[in-house]
C-alpha cells in the first residue's frame, strides 16, 4: 500500500504539497479564531465569500471550497465537536469529521490532503485521544479511499506533535 500518513511542524497554510488543506472551522463556516482564522486571512476574502454560500456545516461534517490565495487549490471546511468530558459523542464527532473530510477530498480528486488537529485548540479536546482518533481514523478512511494517497498533519505545537508521533507509533505497532 502507497498510503502515507506524514506529521509536520508549524503553519499548515504555507503546505504547497497538499491538494487540500483541511481547516477546523465551527458550525456557521463564517470563519473563526485559531486555525480558522489564519486559513481566512491566507486564503484572501473570496474565500468567505464562497464560504457564504454553503449555509453553513454540520458537527462531523465536511464542505469543499477553493484555496484561493493558497498554494493548495481547495480548503475543506469540517467541523469537530466542542469537547466536555468524552461521554457526549465527541469521539465519533470527531472521528466523522476525518472521515468526512477524506471523503470529500476523494470525491474532488484531491490526493494530498493537509489536516490540522481538529477540535485540539479552543475546542478542548486532549492531544492523546485527539491524535489516536485522528491517526486511525484517517487510516482506515485512506485504505477506503486510494485516491488519497498522503495525509499530512500540520501540528502547532511540540507536545501536539509528540501525541501524533505516538500515536502513528501505535498505529504500525498494531498493523
Ligand atoms: P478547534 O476549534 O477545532 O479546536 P483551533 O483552530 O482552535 O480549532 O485549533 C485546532 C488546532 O490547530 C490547534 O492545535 C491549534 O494550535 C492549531 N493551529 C492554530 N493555527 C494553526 C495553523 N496556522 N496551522 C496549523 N495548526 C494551527
Amino acid at each position: 500500500m502507497n498510503a502515507q500518513i506524514t506529521l509536520h511542524k508549524g503553519d499548515i497554510t504555507t503546505d504547497a504539497e497538499a491538494d487540500a488543506i483541511v481547516n477546523a472551522a465551527n458550525t456557521s463556516l463564517l470563519g473563526g479564531g485559531g486555525v480558522d482564522g489564519a486559513i481566512h486571512r491566507a486564503a484572501g476574502p473570496e474565500l468567505l465569500a464562497e464560504c457564504r454560500t454553503l449555509h453553513g456545516c454540520r458537527t462531523g461534517d465536511a464542505k469543499i471550497t477553493k484555496g484561493y490565495r493558497l498554494p493548495a487549490a481547495h480548503v475543506i471546511h469540517t467541523v469537530g465537536p466542542i469537547y466536555r468530558d468524552g461521554r457526549h459523542g465527541e469521539p465519533a464527532l470527531l472521528a466523522s469529521a476525518y472521515r468526512r473530510s477524506i471523503e470529500v477530498a476523494a470525491e474532488n480528486g484531491c490526493a494530498r490532503v493537509a489536516f490540522p488537529a481538529i477540535s485540539a485548540g479552543v475546542y478542548g479536546y486532549p492531544a492523546d485521544e485527539a491524535a489516536r482518533i485522528a491517526v486511525s481514523t484517517v487510516a482506515k478512511a485512506m485504505a477506503e479511499h486510494p485516491q488519497v494517497i498522503e495525509v499530512r498533519f500540520w501540528l502547532f505545537n511540540e507536545h501536539l506533535y509528540r501525541a501524533f508521533e505516538q500515536a502513528l507509533r501505535e498505529l504500525h505497532t498494531m498493523s
